[in-house]
């Protein structure tokens, strides 16, 4: 009993004079907390006057409804240019003009794909934008597939030469929409790399998340110098199919009609402003873009940008006159590659503008701001988020923005801010005849609209209430 007890005090008290012999880690650096300014009660009460906002449903449900699909230089673009005119002008903004371009114009004609053998049975594709025709009776090809872009541009010339390739891809849901850049690439880069090799036509899977039997259109363009080719998208149960059938291993040959036409024709970009009371203050440019591809009615691509940006604008108009001029641009031709972005900054790109930012991703809840204003406007960046973070949206990066219209004037040195949309399921419907106003959730709907009007609020320099009308005599 007696050698047990002493073993067991002798335990006791040299753990406490181990422990204090060993070493101890350096204590782990604290963040640097950011500390965001209290929001002014004018901003967080037009912020939140927006929670109940209806122009935003009322321009988008309008615009999907009486124009429908608007496919970028067509008829039916022109139809929206001045459906958009009238109701600027009934919204009550002013200076409302369309500003005209020339583009050339490509359009999509019938459309199919069957496989002849080793198993003969019909796919579901659509073209891709900017693909070169097919003669109307079609072409037929021996299919050769690859797992990637990288797979095929390894590939021997002799592999591809007279067949019709077929690229897949893996692209994942994401909050983001960060998949689109990297897994878009059988789309963008596909069809040139084919032609290169020899490929009469190209099929991809895809560049979507969903699995109904839609193909998801899109644009693309061939390198200078490559000879255009057919070029589809395979809706992504087909391309899945495809990919079983060509894993048996026996030759497998389809017939092609991607049948489309180009043509030269005009476009235009519509501008409206609210004017601020210091005409020489550099103007905030918001907007989306009116066209749309043509086989939804464009309701997330993107009537619901215009929509968003043109109510929250309206909303500050409501509330009285701002200090710098507010100008909403709804873009023309964005689909087919940003013809109306590119032709807004050649004709504006040289004047100042206080800060430019679109809504292009659909509709549902805004999550982060991203902001690039310059490192001496860090406070106002730090406004921007404080005045958007009870809308739950996450103060994000300071010196990155981006958009697809004023993608290329933030390039070019403009300040830019950035609202990050939840776009989970953004690309289950992107560029599908499934883009329709069903998919629009209204009340995700204000609340983008209350974060648009918090970033005018803030960025605006100001709102003074109007002088109140006498009456009319
Ligand atoms: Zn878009």
């Amino acid at each position: 009993m007696k050698p047990y007890f002493v073993a067991a005090l002798l335990i006791a008290t040299a753990a406490p004079a181990a422990a204090q012999s060993l070493p101890t880690p350096t204590p782990a650096p604290s963040g640097k907390p950011t500390y965001l300014p209290t929001v002014p009660a004018e901003v967080a009460a037009l912020r939140d006057a927006a929670l109940k906002d209806d122009y935003a449903w009322d321009i988008a449900e309008g615009l999907s409804t009486e124009i429908g699909p608007r496919l970028a230089g067509t008829e039916a673009e022109a139809r929206a240019r001045a459906w958009a005119v009238t109701k600027l002008r009934s919204l009550g903004f002013s200076n409302v003009r369309v500003e005209r371009f020339a583009m050339p114009v490509w359009t999509r004609g019938p459309e199919a794909a069957e496989i002849l053998s080793p198993f003969p049975q019909r796919l579901v594709v659509n073209a891709l934008g900017n693909s070169a025709s097919t003669p109307p009776e079609g072409i037929t090809g021996e299919v050769v597939g690859f797992d990637s872009v990288a797979d095929l541009r390894a590939a021997p010339d002799a592999v591809v030469r007279g067949k019709i390739v077929f690229v897949t891809h893996a692209m994942p849901r994401t909050q983001d929409g960060s998949g689109y850049g990297f897994f878009g690439g059988p789309r963008r880069q596909g069809p040139s790399i084919a032609s290169r090799k020899g490929a009469i036509a190209i099929v991809i899977r895809s560049i979507g998340t969903d699995y109904h039997r839609n193909p998801h259109t899109g644009s693309m363009s061939f390198e200078a110098g490559v000879r255009p080719i057919p070029a589809g998208a395979l809706s992504i149960p087909d391309a899945e199919q495809l990919q079983r059938i060509l894993k048996r291993g026996q030759p497998m040959t389809m017939h092609l009609t991607l049948v489309s036409s180009v043509h030269p024709g005009e476009s235009g970009n519509v501008i409206a402003e609210v004017p601020g009371s210091d005409p020489k203050a550099p103007i905030l440019l918001v907007g989306g873009h009116l066209d749309s591809w043509d086989q939804g009615t464009g309701a997330i691509d993107d009537a619901a940008g215009v929509a968003i940006t043109t109510a929250a604008a309206k909303r500050i108009m409501d509330a009285g006159r701002p200090l710098r001029t507010i100008r909403v641009v709804w873009f023309g031709s964005e689909e087919p590659g940003l013809f109306g972005g590119m032709f807004y900054k050649d004709v504006y790109g040289t004047q100042p503008h206080y800060a430019v930012a679109e809504s292009d991703f659909g509709a549902d809840r805004v999550w982060k701001v991203n902001s690039k204003l310059g490192k001496e406007r860090e406070p106002e960046a730090r406004a921007l988020q404080a005045a958007l973070a009870p809308l739950g949206i996450v103060p994000g990066a300071l010196d990155e923005a981006d958009g697809s219209d004023v993608g290329p004037l933030i390039g070019a040195g403009h300040p830019g801010v950035e609202l990050s949309q939840d776009g989970t399921r953004y690309f289950d419907i992107h560029h599908t005849p499934d883009d329709t106003l069903d998919k629009i959730d209204p009340q995700q709907l204000r609340q983008n609209v209350a974060a648009w009007t918090a970033i005018l609020a803030v960025l605006s320099g100001g709102i003074e209430p109007e002088p109140k009308r006498g009456k009319r005599r």
